[in-house]
Protein backbone atom coordinates (compact mmCIF):
# COMPACT_ATOMS: atom_id res chain seq x y z
CA UNK A 1 0.00 0.00 0.00
CA UNK A 2 2.81 2.57 0.94
CA UNK A 3 5.33 1.58 -1.59
CA UNK A 4 2.07 1.46 -4.40
CA UNK A 5 1.21 5.35 -3.09
CA UNK A 6 4.92 6.56 -3.06
CA UNK A 7 4.92 5.58 -7.02
CA UNK A 8 1.70 7.60 -7.42
CA UNK A 9 3.12 10.65 -6.14
CA UNK A 10 6.28 10.32 -7.73
CA UNK A 11 8.09 10.14 -4.61
CA UNK A 12 11.43 7.93 -3.82
CA UNK A 13 10.76 3.72 -3.19
CA UNK A 14 11.26 3.15 0.74
CA UNK A 15 11.25 6.94 1.27
CA UNK A 16 8.31 6.67 3.69
CA UNK A 17 8.66 3.77 7.02
CA UNK A 18 6.05 2.29 8.50
CA UNK A 19 5.16 3.29 12.11
CA UNK A 20 3.04 0.48 13.46
CA UNK A 21 0.92 2.21 16.52
CA UNK A 22 0.37 -0.93 18.53
CA UNK A 23 -1.53 0.59 21.21
CA UNK A 24 -4.31 -1.66 22.75
CA UNK A 25 -2.46 -4.33 20.68
CA UNK A 26 -1.11 -7.50 22.53
CA UNK A 27 2.65 -8.32 22.40
CA UNK A 28 1.22 -11.63 20.41
CA UNK A 29 0.29 -9.27 17.73
CA UNK A 30 3.28 -7.25 17.61
CA UNK A 31 5.32 -10.39 17.52
CA UNK A 32 3.52 -11.15 14.53
CA UNK A 33 3.86 -7.89 12.49
CA UNK A 34 7.24 -8.09 13.34
CA UNK A 35 7.84 -11.38 11.46
CA UNK A 36 6.69 -9.14 8.11
CA UNK A 37 9.38 -7.18 8.58
CA UNK A 38 8.05 -4.28 10.71
CA UNK A 39 10.54 -3.04 12.90
CA UNK A 40 8.99 0.27 14.34
CA UNK A 41 6.46 0.53 17.01
CA UNK A 42 4.42 3.34 18.38
CA UNK A 43 3.10 3.44 22.17
CA UNK A 44 0.96 5.90 24.00
CA UNK A 45 0.95 4.92 27.26
CA UNK A 46 3.92 4.19 29.41
CA UNK A 47 2.44 1.43 31.77
CA UNK A 48 1.27 -0.37 28.96
CA UNK A 49 4.10 0.05 26.82
CA UNK A 50 6.74 -0.90 29.23
CA UNK A 51 5.63 -4.73 29.62
CA UNK A 52 5.48 -5.23 25.79
CA UNK A 53 8.90 -4.14 25.62
CA UNK A 54 9.90 -6.21 28.33
CA UNK A 55 8.49 -9.31 26.61
CA UNK A 56 9.67 -8.74 23.39
CA UNK A 57 13.28 -7.72 23.90
CA UNK A 58 14.32 -10.23 21.98
CA UNK A 59 13.09 -8.65 18.91
CA UNK A 60 15.12 -5.64 18.98
CA UNK A 61 12.27 -3.37 17.79
CA UNK A 62 12.41 0.24 17.92
CA UNK A 63 9.95 1.88 20.29
CA UNK A 64 8.28 5.54 19.82
CA UNK A 65 6.50 6.98 22.22
CA UNK A 66 3.99 9.05 20.65
CA UNK A 67 1.20 9.76 23.19
CA UNK A 68 0.77 12.94 25.35
CA UNK A 69 3.85 12.93 27.94
CA UNK A 70 3.62 13.73 31.60
CA UNK A 71 6.28 15.44 33.40
CA UNK A 72 6.22 12.66 35.87
CA UNK A 73 6.52 9.72 33.46
CA UNK A 74 9.73 11.16 31.59
CA UNK A 75 12.13 9.04 33.25
CA UNK A 76 10.42 5.90 32.52
CA UNK A 77 10.16 7.13 28.53
CA UNK A 78 13.77 8.27 28.66
CA UNK A 79 14.35 4.85 29.82
CA UNK A 80 12.90 2.19 27.91
CA UNK A 81 12.22 4.00 24.56
CA UNK A 82 14.26 5.19 21.50
CA UNK A 83 12.32 7.70 20.47
CA UNK A 84 10.08 10.56 21.74
CA UNK A 85 7.86 12.17 18.17
CA UNK A 86 5.39 13.66 21.14
CA UNK A 87 7.55 17.01 22.66
CA UNK A 88 5.88 20.07 22.92
CA UNK A 89 7.26 21.67 25.69
CA UNK A 90 10.70 22.97 27.12
CA UNK A 91 10.66 21.50 29.96
CA UNK A 92 9.80 18.18 28.59
CA UNK A 93 13.05 18.38 26.92
CA UNK A 94 15.43 19.15 29.32
CA UNK A 95 13.67 16.17 32.06
CA UNK A 96 14.00 13.64 28.92
CA UNK A 97 17.58 14.98 28.46
CA UNK A 98 18.57 15.18 32.03
CA UNK A 99 17.07 11.43 32.69
CA UNK A 100 18.83 9.76 29.49
CA UNK A 101 20.95 7.65 30.35
CA UNK A 102 24.27 8.60 28.92
CA UNK A 103 25.40 4.85 28.00
CA UNK A 104 22.46 4.68 25.75
CA UNK A 105 22.61 6.57 22.24
CA UNK A 106 20.55 9.83 22.15
CA UNK A 107 16.77 10.09 22.63
CA UNK A 108 15.99 10.89 18.95
CA UNK A 109 12.87 13.08 18.99
CA UNK A 110 10.19 14.76 16.64
CA UNK A 111 9.03 17.97 17.83
CA UNK A 112 4.78 17.89 17.72
CA UNK A 113 3.06 20.76 16.33
CA UNK A 114 -0.58 21.66 16.28
CA UNK A 115 -2.34 22.67 13.16
CA UNK A 116 -5.67 23.25 14.57
CA UNK A 117 -6.12 24.38 18.12
CA UNK A 118 -9.69 23.76 18.12
CA UNK A 119 -9.12 19.89 17.45
CA UNK A 120 -6.27 19.49 19.90
CA UNK A 121 -4.11 21.00 22.68
CA UNK A 122 -0.90 18.85 21.88
CA UNK A 123 1.45 20.02 20.27
CA UNK A 124 3.43 23.25 19.84
CA UNK A 125 2.47 26.37 17.29
CA UNK A 126 4.36 26.13 13.97
CA UNK A 127 5.65 29.40 14.39
CA UNK A 128 7.33 28.05 17.91
CA UNK A 129 8.33 24.93 16.12
CA UNK A 130 12.17 26.26 15.40
CA UNK A 131 13.05 27.56 18.86
CA UNK A 132 11.72 24.28 20.81
CA UNK A 133 13.63 22.55 17.60
CA UNK A 134 16.87 24.54 18.32
CA UNK A 135 16.76 23.61 22.60
CA UNK A 136 16.48 19.74 21.24
CA UNK A 137 19.41 20.30 19.28
CA UNK A 138 21.43 21.74 21.88
CA UNK A 139 20.58 18.95 24.38
CA UNK A 140 23.56 16.26 24.23
CA UNK A 141 21.36 13.29 25.21
CA UNK A 142 18.63 13.83 23.05
CA UNK A 143 18.52 14.04 18.43
CA UNK A 144 16.15 15.97 16.48
CA UNK A 145 15.02 14.03 13.97
CA UNK A 146 12.03 16.09 12.81
CA UNK A 147 8.16 17.44 13.28
CA UNK A 148 5.39 14.77 13.72
CA UNK A 149 1.54 16.20 13.66
CA UNK A 150 -2.15 14.69 14.12
CA UNK A 151 -4.41 17.28 11.85
CA UNK A 152 -7.78 17.52 12.68
CA UNK A 153 -10.38 14.38 11.29
CA UNK A 154 -10.99 15.98 7.87
CA UNK A 155 -12.28 13.44 5.09
CA UNK A 156 -11.48 15.44 1.93
CA UNK A 157 -8.29 14.81 0.53
CA UNK A 158 -7.24 17.93 -0.99
CA UNK A 159 -7.85 19.46 2.30
CA UNK A 160 -5.77 16.50 4.17
CA UNK A 161 -3.26 17.64 2.14
CA UNK A 162 -3.25 21.78 2.66
CA UNK A 163 -2.44 20.61 6.50
CA UNK A 164 0.44 18.46 5.73
CA UNK A 165 1.57 20.51 3.12
CA UNK A 166 2.35 23.20 5.68
CA UNK A 167 4.04 20.95 8.46
CA UNK A 168 5.78 19.92 4.86
CA UNK A 169 7.32 23.81 4.64
CA UNK A 170 8.36 24.34 8.25
CA UNK A 171 9.97 20.67 8.28
CA UNK A 172 11.97 21.87 4.85
CA UNK A 173 13.04 25.18 6.45
CA UNK A 174 13.92 24.10 9.91
CA UNK A 175 16.33 21.46 8.35
CA UNK A 176 18.29 23.53 6.56
CA UNK A 177 19.02 24.83 9.82
CA UNK A 178 19.28 21.62 11.65
CA UNK A 179 20.88 18.22 9.38
CA UNK A 180 19.88 16.05 11.79
CA UNK A 181 16.26 16.11 10.89
CA UNK A 182 15.31 13.42 8.08
CA UNK A 183 11.58 12.77 9.60
CA UNK A 184 8.41 14.06 8.89
CA UNK A 185 6.22 11.85 10.56
CA UNK A 186 2.32 12.62 9.29
CA UNK A 187 -0.48 10.08 8.27
CA UNK A 188 -2.70 7.74 10.27
CA UNK A 189 -5.36 5.28 8.99
CA UNK A 190 -7.82 7.88 6.96
CA UNK A 191 -5.08 10.39 5.86
CA UNK A 192 -1.94 8.59 5.26
CA UNK A 193 -2.29 9.54 1.27
CA UNK A 194 -2.52 12.37 1.58
CA UNK A 195 0.36 12.66 3.85
CA UNK A 196 2.13 11.13 1.19
CA UNK A 197 1.36 13.07 -1.50
CA UNK A 198 2.65 15.52 0.78
CA UNK A 199 5.79 14.21 1.35
CA UNK A 200 6.07 12.19 4.66
CA UNK A 201 8.75 10.08 5.64
CA UNK A 202 7.03 8.70 8.33
CA UNK A 203 3.32 7.16 8.68
CA UNK A 204 1.55 5.88 11.95
CA UNK A 205 -0.79 3.36 11.62
CA UNK A 206 -3.04 1.21 14.32
CA UNK A 207 -6.63 0.21 13.06
CA UNK A 208 -5.63 -0.17 8.92
CA UNK A 209 -2.81 -2.24 10.04
CA UNK A 210 -3.97 -4.03 13.66
CA UNK A 211 -7.52 -3.77 12.73
CA UNK A 212 -10.01 -1.84 15.47
CA UNK A 213 -8.73 -1.44 19.52
CA UNK A 214 -10.52 -2.48 22.15
C1 LIG B 1 -3.38 6.20 17.76
C2 LIG B 1 -2.43 7.04 17.01
C3 LIG B 1 -2.11 6.76 15.66
C4 LIG B 1 -2.75 5.66 14.85
O1 LIG B 1 -4.08 5.95 14.57
P1 LIG B 1 -4.94 5.05 13.54
O2 LIG B 1 -6.04 5.96 13.13
O3 LIG B 1 -5.41 3.87 14.30
O4 LIG B 1 -4.05 4.67 12.42
C5 LIG B 1 -1.14 7.55 15.06
N1 LIG B 1 -0.53 8.56 15.70
C6 LIG B 1 -0.82 8.86 16.99
C7 LIG B 1 -0.10 9.99 17.65
C8 LIG B 1 -1.78 8.13 17.67
O5 LIG B 1 -2.07 8.46 18.94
Amino acid sequence: MIRSLEAKYSRPESSVKLLAVSKRHSAASIRQAAKTGITDFGENFVQEAEGKIAELVDLQLNWHFIGPIQSNKTRRIAENFDWVQSLDRKKLAYRLNEQRSIEKTALNVCVQVNLSQEFSKSGISLESAETLGKLVNDLPNLCLRGLMAIPAPEKNLDRQRKSFAELALEFYRMRELFPTMDTLSMGMSKDFEAAIAEGSTMVRIGTALFGKRV
